[in-house]
This record gives C-alpha cells, structure tokens and sequence, in this order.
C-alpha cells in the first residue's frame, strides 16, 4: 500500500491547527428581529434611565404617602398618557399600571385597599412612601453596562436591546458554509438506484449539522469523481461561501481527488488525522478560506464536522465557548477499541444517581449512521489503551448540549 504523504496529527493537534487558521469574520450591524443565535460584538450601554418616569406598579390611586383615608379623585392617568399636573394633599388620581406618576404623588395605593364612591376614594390603609412606585432608573441607569460584548443573544437580550431604543446592534454574523458532496456512485435520495449506487446522505446530514452550528448553507449538492468539474465546484463555492466542506475522495484511491485538487489551488494544513472514524480527515487554506475534506462514509463525516468544523463555525461567529461537556461515564458492557487510533463510538448516555451509565448504539461500523441516531454521547477512548470492560470509566462528549468552554 502506498504511504500517505501527509503527517499524522493528533485529534487535539488537528483542532488547534483549524482554530488558528480561522478567526471570526468582521462584525456587521444587524436589526433586532435577525439577532437570534448571534454573538455581540460590542457591549451595549444604557444610555437613558429605564424607565424614564416615575411609573406606577399596579391599578390603584396615587397619591401623598400618609394622606387620607378619604380623598377627593381629581382623574385618571393611564399608561402612555403624559403626567398630570400637581397631586395637592387630600386628592388622588386613579392611576393605571405603567402610567406616570402626577407630580406631587408619591405613591400608589392599589385598587384592592380603595374604596371608590361618588368622586371620592376611602383607602382602608395607609400607604407609605414609595409603594407601587418604580423609580427613574430602578430597572436599568443611564451609563449601565447593558448586554457585554461576547453574550450570545436569547430573546431576554434582544427584548433588553429594544428597550435601550437599540434597533440595530455590532454583532458576527453567520459564517456561510457551501456544502459538497463528492462520489460517481451518489444518486439523491428519490432516484432509484441502479446497481452500484447508492443515495447521498452526506449532502443533507451536513447542511443541517452546519444549520445546527448556527451557519447558512450554500448547497453544492452531488459532484462526480471528475477533476474538472470538481475544481470548478470548489472555486464556485469559496466564492459564495467563507469555508466550504466537502464528502468523499479524500482517501487513497485512484479516484479520491480532492486532496490533490486542495493542494494545486491552495495549501493543505493535513491530511491526517489519528482518528476512528474519520482518519483521512483533510484540512486546506484556499483563497484564505478554510476547506474541510471530510471522509465519505456518512458516520466519519458527522463525527469529523462535529470535532473539527463545528468548533471552526462557531469561532467564526465570534463564539467564546467552542468545547461541547464532557463528562465521566461508565460502561454498561464491554467494547473492543482497536488502540491504534484514539476512536470516538457513538453511544447513548444517562444519568442515574448523579452517574452517568453510557451505551454504545450498536455496531460501531462507520458506514452505518443508525449508529448516530439517537446517540447524545462519543465516547472518547484512548489510543493505547485496548478493550474495556462493563463498569470501566471512560470520558463521553455530550454532543447534545451547548459548548461550556
Ligand atoms: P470515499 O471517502 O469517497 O472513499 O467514500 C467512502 C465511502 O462512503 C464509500 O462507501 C462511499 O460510497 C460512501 N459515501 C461517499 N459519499 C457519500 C455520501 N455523500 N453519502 C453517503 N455515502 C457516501
Ligand atoms: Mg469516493
């Protein structure tokens, strides 16, 4: 067999390769109704007392705190209407929740202790000062840090931005990745097959892990084994994208072209990497665009985009955490681990009693995706270290939850 030309790096090794050659793209201003997922690129100050009048907290009256009981209703104010004139000692005014405060009013006696009878309220307890009353600037103060730079925006963020009168903010926008898959014999998922082929998962599982990474899409669909129209796919895509992946053609086959096609148009950072599954797992700069060549089988494919172009993604929308959880798991059976490569099997992985139990899906062969459905753990076991035994210890990566680092 011919020796791969290219080193063979480790997993940690490849991901430090990929995170330094990709840093997050320049931050655009975008309006509040496309911020969701996003990373902030600048803190967002208050820069108006929040809120700005005094405003009240319920339905009731307001009035001179230690006044009454009996008091003389001058009117009403309701939210959105300016304040009204002076509260003079022995009146009130019927006031709404959110309206401003009459000047002079110093707090607000809710409807559930007023009495209201022919122009007149009874207040069946005294009110202190303040009560009911929020004051300029209690929820947020002019100069405030409002939302840091970093935060990924949720709807609580995006609310709070519209409340500082903010309808546009700095933040990473999606990195677009263009999706390829590679192989004479795919054919899509509604043709029947002839003999040979088969359908193309890879194109479809990709553009939804990328979609999943918080990406948008180019879709490149299907390419043959063709060196010619493989180029003209690869530069096609860099230039609607800003990183590209693509399926198939990058072991050591007559037909596996995209290495050779990478390193003609740019620069290969490796070729190799000491993993099962997803060995031939290839990293290229072209055009200063990131290019992912992941293997063809569907599972090296998700298990490599999971490791490596996820993180890459997300650094480039500006992320600061890019690492998934991991946890301590023990087995529920035994499994065989070939030890010359560290290999990440898929496995389902539960909490019972503060431990987590993990069970691998099934034959763990990388062609078989059933072994991704439903899995929420890679078990990561070792490289020189064989076998396990039911009960032993291992480290599971909780694929299903958000990064922590
Ligand atoms: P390759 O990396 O091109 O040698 O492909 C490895 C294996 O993955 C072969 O059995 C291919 O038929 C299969 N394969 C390649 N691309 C896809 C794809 N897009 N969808 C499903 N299987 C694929
Ligand atoms: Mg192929």
């Amino acid at each position: 067999m011919p020796e791969s030309p290219y080193p063979m790096l480790s997993v940690e090794e490849a991901l430090q390769v990929i995170l330094q050659a990709v840093s997050p793209l320049p931050p655009v201003r975008m309006p509040l109704p496309a911020l969701l997922g996003l990373v902030l690129a600048e803190d967002v100050i208050c820069q108006e007392d929040i809120p700005a009048f005094r405003a009240s907290a319920m339905d009731g009256y307001a009035v001179i705190a230690g006044d009454g009981p009996a008091l003389s209703v001058l009117g009403e104010q309701t939210a959105g209407a300016a304040a009204m004139p002076a509260l003079r000692p022995g009146t009130a005014v019927r006031i709404m929740t959110g309206a401003p405060l009459p000047e002079g009013a110093d707090a607000v006696a809710p409807v559930e202790i007023a009495e209201e009878h022919g122009g007149q309220v009874r207040l069946l307890r005294p009110v202190r000062r303040g009560e009911n009353v929020r004051p300029v600037g209690q929820d947020m103060a002019r100069g405030d840090l409002a939302v840091p730079v970093g935060t990924v925006l949720g709807p609580a963020e995006i609310g709070l931005m519209a409340t500082l009168g903010q309808p546009e903010v700095l933040v990473y926008r999606r990195p677009r990745l263009a999706v390829m898959a590679t192989g004479d014999e795919l054919v899509s998922p509604e043709n029947p097959l002839r003999p040979g082929q088969i359908r193309d998962s890879n194109s479809f599982a990709l553009l939804a892990a990328a979609q999943a990474a918080g990406a948008d899409t180019v879709n490149l669909s299907r390419l043959p084994d063709d060196e010619a129209k493989l180029r003209a796919a690869l530069l096609d895509g860099l230039n609607r994208a800003d990183a590209l992946v693509t399926s198939g053609g990058v072991s050591m086959g007559r037909k596996d072209l995209i290495k050779p096609l990478l390193a003609e148009l740019g620069e290969i950072l490796f070729g190799r990497v000491a993993v099962r599954p997803g060995k031939p797992f290839t990293f290229a700069l072209v055009q200063g665009k990131p290019v992912f060549g992941l293997p063809g089988f569907p599972v090296s494919s998700l298990v490599s985009f999971e490791l490596f172009v996820r993180p890459a993604l997300r650094r480039m929308a500006g992320h600061p955490k890019l690492r998934r959880p991991e946890v301590k798991a023990r087995l529920s059976h035994a499994i065989h681990h070939p030890d010359d490569r560290t290999e990440f099997q898929r496995a389902h992985a539960v909490q019972k009693d503060g431990v987590f139990w993990a069970e691998t899906t099934g034959l763990q062969a990388s062609s078989r995706l059933k072994s991704l459905v439903g899995a929420n753990a890679l078990l990561r076991l070792p490289a020189g270290r064989p076998d396990f035994a039911a009960g032993d210890e291992v480290t599971a990566i909780l694929i299903n939850q958000p990064e922590v680092d």
